[in-house]
């Protein structure tokens, strides 16, 4: 392997840009990312070219444009650094289509089909489970041809990619035996809140479903949406014990209220049936718009600034693209796949060579 005791352990993950990022991409795997981006070399991809396993439309294509640029204003907005992080377009650097392919070879299909991520992310995007498309099943490969690309030791992501990284590291298990030690084995890296329910509760909060509070939210849309978050349904009035646990209102209050004390005394007045959901949902929001309010500064001083995020983009890519074509180089000889055609190419050369002599 080429790296070096002194090299930084590297971290790749990213997100699709279908949309704003919300709540859930923070505390999933944007926390973690900030927490981590001194102490590795990060690379974070806008995996564009994972739209189009649910969305590969015309309409949605042209779409990208603004989601791009939308998603990069939101990771200056909370704070990454492209000082010291790489954010690179994975539709910009081509080596992941070669690579995708290779790594098709070495996972079985019955090995993806099983996975439940798959079926739910069909069934977010509205696709009926008999014509679910080939490249929706691959998206784990193309997710290990991203991490593999950037030779990856740790992958921070949400619970429902936890299976994906495990079967990257399967792929890269079954490349180092087959042609050497090649790639790290990626670990995967979750947070200490793995999954955000919904504002509905209907499972975890996703751009697909509609039930999201975006980083980019203004105070008013926040309290407009926790005003219309689910709560216990049994509670019908302000005076009745409601309970607590799994109940999503207190959920984000645990996450995203500092002020401890405030949010025991609301769970224990809520348990006891002294204190309406006017009151928890208020203080909620309140509490969010707190934490919301200086990536919603940063994020409107970055979008004035006129070509920051294309050059950021450009920056990285160019940077990523550098890394990838060395990783490639490394991966084709290990394999010896182009040998014949290496061969090919010299002896046809030669015989050219000579004919141009006689
Ligand atoms: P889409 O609906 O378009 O699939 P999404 O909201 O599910 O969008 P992704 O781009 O698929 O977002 O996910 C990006 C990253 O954020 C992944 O690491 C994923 O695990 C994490 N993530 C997304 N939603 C949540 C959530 N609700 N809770 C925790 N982590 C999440
Ligand atoms: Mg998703």
């Amino acid at each position: 392997m080429s790296s070096n005791s002194h090299e930084k352990k590297r971290i790749l993950t990213g997100d699709r840009p279908t949309g704003k990022l919300h709540l859930g991409h923070y505390v999933g795997s944007l926390k973690n990312r900030l927490r981590l981006q001194k102490e590795y070399d990060c690379h974070f991809i806008i995996a564009d070219l994972h739209t189009l396993t649910t969305k590969p439309d015309k309409p949605s294509i042209l779409e990208l444009r603004d989601n791009i640029r939308e998603t990069v204003l939101d990771y200056l907005a909370i704070g990454i650094d492209p000082e010291i992080s790489t954010i690179y377009l994975q539709s910009a650097v081509p080596v992941v289509y070669e690579m995708n392919l290779i790594f098709e070879m070495l996972i079985s299909l019955n090995r993806i089909a099983g996975l439940p991520s798959l079926k739910e992310m069909a069934r977010n995007a509205h696709i009926d489970p008999e014509s679910v498309p080939f490249g929706l099943i691959g998206y784990p490969v193309l997710q290990t041809a991203d991490i593999l690309m950037s030779k990856a030791h740790l992958v921070p992501v949400g619970k429902d990619n936890e299976a994906h990284i495990e079967l990257s590291r399967d792929i890269a298990r079954r490349f180092n035996q087959y042609y050497g030690e090649v790639f790290p084995l990626p670990e995967v890296l979750l947070s200490d809140v793995p999954t955000l329910v919904g504002i509905d509760n209907k499972g975890k909060m996703s751009k697909s479903l509609g039930n999201a509070i975006y980083l980019s939210d203004d105070s008013k849309t926040v309290e407009k949406k926790v005003k219309s978050m689910y709560t216990d349904p049994n509670r019908v009035r302000a005076d009745m014990p409601g309970t607590v646990e799994g109940n999503p209102v207190f959920s984000y209050h645990d996450i995203f209220n500092t002020n401890k004390n405030e949010v025991e005394d609301l769970k224990a007045r809520y348990r006891e049936g002294k204190v309406g959901d006017v009151e928890v949902k208020e203080k909620l929001s309140l509490a969010i718009n707190e934490f919301l309010d200086p990536i919603r500064e940063r994020r409107n001083y970055f979008s004035q600034e006129k070509g920051l995020v294309e050059e950021v983009l450009y920056l990285g890519t160019k940077k990523m693209e550098e890394f990838a074509n060395a990783t490639l180089k490394e991966m084709r000889s290990a394999m010896g796949l182009y040998g014949a055609w290496n061969k090919i190419q010299r002896i046809a050369k030669e015989r050219r060579e000579r004919e141009v002599k006689t």
